[in-house]
């Protein structure tokens, strides 16, 4: 009888060693995550001035960051900027075809002449952030791309298109805040023809090697009216014509408005370049 018992027991015990053994092999696998989790995990690194905390790192510089615009009023940039439109005149502008740029200039703000050609600025610009408020014609005229076309052109090169697009159909790829011909805008934020919208820009320009090829493509996001309608999308080249490919450029190169024979109204345009130590993608 005492046998018996010691049996059972032995037995149970046996069990348990099992069940335990089979549980902590489970809950191994549920703590682990699976290896390609683990590589995806990024390594933090110490920042470039020594230790995380570091009360003696440099402070950043003080920034006034200006007041917001509003429909009747254009705002204050920030501190920092440099101011491409004051409201007054378009000393900081030339025309594309060369001497002064004459498109119309009054009450605040300054508007295509159509025919007149593009305007670019006179100083150039590499990685920036842009800030420029337009408005299409009030009341509005014609349909599709004949429809308040302007376009705001990064280093002369990559149009970020504006277009009346509040109720308005053409090729999404086109309307307005597309990265003209290459990317649709993740929603459309327009507002009705003649009231005003910004455009908040992040641009990080191509670079290349001494052999001209390319080494690292654009990239660019906008927000438009507040809303983002371009995140962080890589420019896969020049946005004239059809899939033009890259060419090599200078870091910085002039910003450009377009003149497409309908006349768009501009106010408030004002940039910040991004220091190359300030990073941006690699
Ligand atoms: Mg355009």
């Amino acid at each position: 009888m005492r046998k018996k018992v010691l049996t059972i027991a032995c037995l149970a015990a046996a069990i348990l060693i099992v069940l335990s053994a089979l549980m902590s092999v489970s809950c191994s696998q549920q703590a682990s995550p699976p290896p390609a989790q683990q590589q995806a995990t990024p390594t933090l690194t110490l920042p470039p001035w020594g230790a995380q905390h570091d009360r003696n790192a440099p402070q950043p510089a003080v920034v006034d960051p200006g007041e917001p615009s509003t429909e009747a009023q254009a705002g204050k940039p920030p501190s920092d900027a440099v101011v491409l439109f004051n409201g007054k005149d378009l000393s900081n502008w030339e025309s594309e075809k060369g001497g002064p740029a004459d498109w119309k200039v009054e009450k605040g703000y300054f508007a295509t002449v159509p025919g007149k050609g593009d305007i670019r600025t006179k100083q150039a610009f590499g990685d920036c952030q842009l800030h420029v408020e337009w408005a299409t014609p009030n009341p509005p005229h014609g349909v599709d791309q004949d429809r308040g076309n302007s376009g705001v052109y990064l280093q002369s090169n990559f149009e970020i298109q504006v277009l009346d697009s509040y109720q308005s159909k053409t090729y999404p790829d086109g309307q307005a805040s597309a990265l003209y011909g290459q990317y649709i805008p993740l929603v459309n934020a327009c507002r009705p023809p003649g009231q005003w919208q910004t455009y908040d820009i992040v641009f990080h320009g191509p670079r290349f090697d001494a052999a001209g090829k390319l080494t690292r493509a654009a990239t660019v996001t906008v927000i438009h009216n507040g809303v983002l309608v371009q995140d962080h999308v890589t420019v896969l080249g020049r946005t004239d014509g059809e899939h033009e490919p890259y060419q090599p450029t200078p870091t910085k190169l002039p910003l450009k408005l377009q003149d497409h024979n309908h006349p768009v109204r501009y106010r408030n345009i004002w940039i910040r370049e991004i220091p190359e130590s300030q990073g941006g993608p690699a």
